[in-house]
């Protein structure tokens, strides 16, 4: 065990090529959250945390937060995808 080499792991999402059927991986986007967060991502915290506007941010929403890409590429075909997040059940559809 002490001779192993240590993986540094990241957060990620994975999702499935609809052409080739390829599982991919790409990793979150991860911003770190502090006092000076931007109003845009107050937002979208409050709102994943059913939060009033004049709340505020709880404790637990400190450290990292994590955002998925807008669009991924599959690693094996090339295809292109929207992305949109499967627990919002949001859809980003045109
Ligand atoms: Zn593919």
């Amino acid at each position: 065990m002490a001779n192993l080499h240590r993986a540094n792991l990241h957060p990620a999402f994975s999702w499935d090529c609809e052409e080739c059927g390829e599982l991919n991986f790409c990793r979150a986007i991860t911003r770190e959250v502090t006092d000076d967060a931007t109003d845009e991502m107050q937002q979208a915290i409050r709102e994943s945390c059913g939060l009033e506007d004049w709340e505020e941010l709880p404790d637990c929403v400190a450290g990292l937060w994590l955002t998925i890409p807008n669009t991924v590429v599959c690693s094996r075909c090339g295809e292109r995808y929207a992305t949109k997040d499967s627990q919002a059940g949001g859809d980003s559809d045109e």
